[in-house]
């Protein structure tokens, strides 16, 4: 599982910073690319990955702001021409976001071959995607803005090979067949296969925001602990708290004194300002641990299935 950067800018796109796009590559796994948000030049921010638009089958929007969305109908249309034909899409947002790209299809004479489906979302909600739970939280932006909390299923523990070799079972096709059924028998008796599998591995969790606003409630806190990866926005790099919550956004030494209070293993920070040259952020994420980044367009960040 990878996280990759597509855009990590705020508002307008710079030369080298485009509007906030992300992929949650997810292809060893499933074979799939979860996209979250739709910056206008997504498309061509794609190109120079090896992401493959047909392999996209779900679409996370955060918010309906422009730098998040622009990208989206240029991005469904020309999937309809990179091998996306009759492969269906999920597109997953706030109230708002069907009306707008179906005007934009529909006065654009863009037609789609493949079944497109609308999920409006809401506030504290759990969808379940290709085996995932995704859980959505309402921030506190100038609009409706959500965060996606992405839930990876955890997976069967190892088969213990010495228990099934004690009750006379070797190594073969077998134990595929074994790890794959609930029960088995063997001379006669029937044996649980739970009771032949190791501890279960957890699955992997990432919290992606959409633009926001400092979030302190115990709810949103809880949900957001046990993080492999916390994507959060930072349009304020340094020292402006009071004008970053007057504008809806976060300041990132107050996010990270925030998340003090829970347990995460990596926090990215993206949404950057236009106001930041290349010196002011090596200089900021120098001072910064191990444990916190901030992002760049192209930056990927593998997530490694360990648990807390
Ligand atoms: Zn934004
Ligand atoms: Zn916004």
């Amino acid at each position: 599982m990878k996280f990759t950067v597509l855009g990590s800018g705020a508002g307008i796109p710079s030369r080298t910073r485009n509007t906030q796009s992300y992929i949650l590559d997810i292809v060893e796994e499933i074979n799939q690319y979860f996209l979250i948000d739709a910056a206008e030049g997504v498309q061509h921010r794609i190109l120079h990955t090896s992401v493959r638009p047909a392999k996209v089958r779900h679409v996370f929007i955060t918010h309906l702001h422009g730098d998040h969305i622009y990208g989206l109908p240029g991005f469904l249309a020309s999937r309809a021409h990179q091998g996306g034909e009759d492969i269906p899409l999920t597109v997953y947002g706030p109230p708002g976001l069907k009306e707008w790209v179906g005007l934009t299809l529909k006065i654009s004479g863009s037609h789609l071959n493949y079944p497109i489906h609308y999920v409006e979302v809401s506030h504290n909600m759990r969808y379940e995607v290709e085996g995932f739970s995704v859980e959505t939280y309402l921030l506190d932006h100038t609009v409706d803005s959500y965060m996606y909390v992405f839930n990876e299923p955890e997976k069967l523990g190892k088969l213990d090979t010495g228990k099934l070799k004690s009750i006379g079972i070797e190594p073969g096709p077998l134990y595929k067949e074994i790890k794959g059924s609930e029960t088995f028998s063997h001379g006669g008796i029937t044996y649980a296969t739970s009771d032949f599998l190791g501890s279960p591995v957890p699955g992997r969790k990432i919290s992606i925001h959409g633009d926001t606003r400092v979030m302190t409630s115990p709810g949103y806190l809880s949900l957001v602990d046990g993080s492999d990866l916390i994507v959060h926005e930072a349009t304020y790099l340094e020292g402006e708290i009071e004008k970053a919550h007057i504008y809806f956004h976060s300041e990132i030494q107050n996010v990270l004194q925030n998340f003090s209070q829970i347990d995460y293993r990596k926090i990215l920070f993206s949404h950057i300002s236009n106001r930041y040259d290349d010196d002011d952020i090596r200089r900021i994420r120098e001072t910064l641990g191990n444990h916190a980044t901030i992002a760049h367009d192209y930056l990927e960040i593998t997530i490694p299935r360990i648990s807390l």
